[in-house]
């Protein structure tokens, strides 16, 4: 469904626009002002003329859309006027920096949420609800199959995964910016790496070149994380049983695996709750952990932002919307547009034919 014409915010072919602000917020092509939710690649592309964004998001946003991007950092919570409209970032607990984004206008108020979760994440700062007129939600896992335990319990899982195999490596497969930091801070939060425990000196955990890039803005912000090695960094020869090492998905099976012998694999990602979706993708074992609502926080958000309209992107957008009609007689409709089609980190369910459009490799990913 379109947005009603004369609405505050419009859908253009460069995306979500806000007349008011002249600003499109995650916009799908250069344009002039983009307000951006969170630094994942399907949320921020470079060519803007000018970024808003949480401060906490400045760093990523540099190392991926150019150093030289003319940003406006922002704090949460604060009030900014953008030419006739009122703008504010709240904290979505999706990634280190990510934001819901409120605008006001004409007496209007709509709360974008970009990706979010509800779930406790040591590695950012927690969910804030936000009340608004209208809510556009994503519902990347908009079905009520979804239902996630805590990081710490996948945490303790994983700790016992890699405890049991002291004679191999253990390769942990997540998308580099978010879920790998954010699995890391939840080990830390057990106790991996202190004194005495698994992980510490000499026993740090390796980390894969695209993992370790994003290390230093977690670092700075002050996450409590792990000792960390690069394992480049490791003596060749090396044997690196007992370790347990981290790498985005698209080095799985590639030559970087050479160097442990007899790893055991698992993938750490919410589609790992789908049957079937780890033995496809040749991993022994899945960890379910996602850094999207599931559906309970999906119905929670809605219910809270008091909105009496909301639109519904990604995922099962049109199942989400039916269910809030039907059910919980909210007015909601999935919003047309390219939402799905421009995941550029496959958003997708597994095994669904195109889900993996122009992911770069990395289909099981959620951005
Ligand atoms: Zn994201």
């Amino acid at each position: 469904m379109p947005l009603p014409p004369g609405s505050l915010l419009e859908l253009t072919p460069q995306g979500l626009y806000c007349r008011a602000a002249a600003a499109w917020i995650d916009p799908w092509r250069p344009v002039p002002r983009a307000l951006i939710t969170h630094a994942h690649a399907d949320h921020a592309r470079p060519g803007c003329g000018e970024y808003w964004a949480v401060g906490a998001s400045e760093a990523i946003l540099r190392q991926r859309l150019g150093a030289e991007i003319s940003l406006i950092p922002v704090n949460y919570g604060q009030l900014h006027r953008i030419g006739d409209a009122r703008v504010s970032f709240h904290s979505a607990g999706h990634v280190l920096g990510s934001a819901q984004i409120r605008l006001e206008a004409g007496g209007e108020s709509w709360l974008v949420s970009g990706d979010y979760k509800r779930c406790a994440d040591p590695s950012c700062a927690p969910f804030v609800p936000v009340q608004a007129d209208v809510f556009i939600t994503e519902a990347t896992f908009g079905l009520p199959i979804y239902r996630w335990q805590s990081g710490a319990a996948v945490a303790a899982e994983i700790l016992r995964w890699w405890q049991a195999a002291p004679e191999r490596s253990s390769i942990l497969f997540a998308y580099t910016f978010g879920k790998a930091q954010r699995l890391l801070a939840e080990l830390a939060a057990i106790g991996v790496g202190t004194g005495g425990q698994p992980g510490g000196e000499g026993n740090e955990i390796l980390l894969h070149g695209a993992v370790e890039a994003l290390m230093p803005a977690y670092r700075e912000a002050g996450v409590r994380l792990p000792p960390t090695r690069p394992a480049s960094a490791m003596p060749r020869g090396e044997n690196l049983a007992g370790r347990l090492v981290i790498a985005p998905p698209a080095a799985h099976r590639s030559v970087w695996m050479k160097r442990f012998k007899l790893p055991q694999t698992a993938f750490v990602s919410g589609w790992m709750a789908v049957r079937g979706a780890r033995r496809r993708r040749g991993y022994e074992r899945g960890f379910v952990l996602s850094d999207h609502a599931d559906w309970p926080g999906l119905i929670q958000s809605v219910k809270g932002s008091g909105a009496s309209q909301v639109y519904v992107t990604h995922g099962n957008s049109d199942g989400l919307a039916r269910y809030l009609r039907e059910v919980e007689a909210i007015s909601a409709e999935p919003l047309e547009g390219d939402f799905q089609q421009q995941r550029t980190d496959g958003g997708d369910a597994p095994g669904v034919p195109g889900a993996s459009r122009g992911n770069q490799g990395d289909s099981l990913e959620e951005s």
